[in-house]
């Protein structure tokens, strides 16, 4: 029997940010000691606009949120989110703009999570995560779901307010089930979804739909795409997906059945690989791994045992 183990502690799964910041929650609602935050010499803030920051190379090799003090910033009353503080007393906001700052420097660029979620500091990549999760949140939520008003920011980019009929609206985060499926050979089920480019597979996952739990949502999931009857599950580890408001929430899946019927809508092809049929795909080309700053790839790592095999450079014939 496998007994799967979250190794995921020591090294961070891409867009989480464990410990480093905190929110600070409890003064979103205090107007007074947001402005005393905001006006604080040691305040940091940056841009955030369409899912992108400016973000920059340091001297040591490393990739920051291009920040500035907030005497220098954009005049922005209105779409400022307090993001919270680090270990070192540095409170940090994000402004939300139609458009990002000209370039400050040669090196400076916009990039999105996508980039960006594997080039930053989890510090500068939970701070960026967050902003852009709200940015996401308020620009969906403009009118009132009671009404249909037009709704207004409050406590700080974390509640619209609707000031006709008084309801308050929290920000969304739709929780998504993302799985490593295994069969009785321990070989691994990966699938190709319909829209993705050529050899591309990945882990199976999908929405969880309403009056259902996660569990019940992993084994739907993979008998809809797949036809494949999942038993046991155990969670491993959650990622933020703020594309536009996911969570996705990661499991390991034993599956008491091998034959695979997809479903031909959403999943095209799906597969069982062994270590060695999966290391040979790769280092082949045939199979292009989800590399990138998805939980899929740790998941598949976490099966494989180790970090994945490179593919080979593709040779000009
Ligand atoms: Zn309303």
């Amino acid at each position: 029997m496998t007994t799967w183990t979250d190794r995921t502690a020591d090294r961070p799964i891409p867009l989480t940010a464990p410990g480093g910041i905190d929110r600070e929650a409890h003064h979103r609602l205090d107007e007074a000691w947001l402005a005393a935050a905001w006006s604080h010499p040691t305040t940091r803030v940056f841009v955030v606009s369409g899912g992108q920051v400016l973000i920059d190379d340091t001297a040591n090799g490393g990739t920051e949120i291009v920040m500035t003090p907030t005497f220098e910033a954009p005049d922005t009353e209105v779409h400022r989110y307090f993001l919270g503080t680090d270990e070192g007393g540095v409170r940090y906001f994000a402004l939300q703009k139609d458009t990002l700052p000209g370039r400050m420097d040669q090196s400076a660029r916009p990039a999105g999570l996508r980039e960006a979620g594997l080039l930053l500091s989890p510090r500068d990549a939970g701070l960026m995560v967050h902003a852009v999760a709200l940015e996401n949140w308020q620009r969906m939520h403009r009118f009132c779901s009671r009404c249909a008003e037009r709704t207004q920011i409050a406590a700080a980019g974390h509640i619209r307010r609707c000031p006709a009929c008084g309801a308050e609206h929290y920000p969304r985060t739709d929780p998504a089930v993302i799985m490593a499926v295994t069969d009785e050979e321990d070989r691994l089920l990966l699938g190709r979804q319909v829209h993705w480019p050529e050899g591309r597979f990945s882990t199976l996952a999908g929405f969880v739909e309403p009056g259902e739990s996660i569990e019940q949502s992993v084994r739907r999931e993979v008998f809809e795409e797949a036809g494949v009857t999942v038993g046991d599950v155990e969670y491993v580890a959650s990622q933020p997906w703020p594309f536009p408001s996911s969570l996705m929430l990661g499991f390991m899946a034993r599956a008491t059945t091998a034959e695979i019927n997809v479903d031909g809508d959403e999943i095209e092809e799906a597969r069982w690989f062994s270590r060695d049929e999966l290391r040979a795909a790769f280092e082949s080309g045939e199979v292009i791994p989800p590399y990138g700053i998805s939980i899929a790839a740790r998941l598949i790592e976490l099966w494989y045992g180790k970090p994945l095999p490179k593919p080979l450079p593709v040779r000009e014939s």
